[in-house]
């Protein structure tokens, strides 16, 4: 996973990041469309600091969880070791 491979994706419109107001429980989630296309949703009501860590840490599962099929994240899933790395990354970048 490699933040030129998410940059890619985003060229290509495989992936796409909306803002939105998705409620107070987590600051974003993606999920792939019917289509096959990956769509990042970010809260909108974070700072923009919250919204880029967000799009990070989606950008992590784009790459490296969904491209072997559909993903859905419970809340009860949050110290999963996908969800740590997801925060890695986003961390490092
Ligand atoms: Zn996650």
């Amino acid at each position: 996973m490699s933040l030129s491979h998410c940059k890619k994706l985003y060229r290509t419109g495989e992936l796409r990041c909306k803002v939105a107001s998705i409620g107070p429980e987590v600051n974003g989630f993606i999920y792939r469309s019917r289509k096959g296309k990956l769509y990042i949703l970010v809260d909108e009501s974070v700072s923009p600091e919250a919204r880029t860590r967000a799009l990070l840490h989606e950008s992590h599962h784009a790459t490296a969880d969904l491209p072997s099929g559909k993903y859905v994240l419970g809340l009860d899933e949050r110290n999963s070791c996908r969800e740590q790395a997801a925060d890695e990354y986003a961390a490092r970048e």
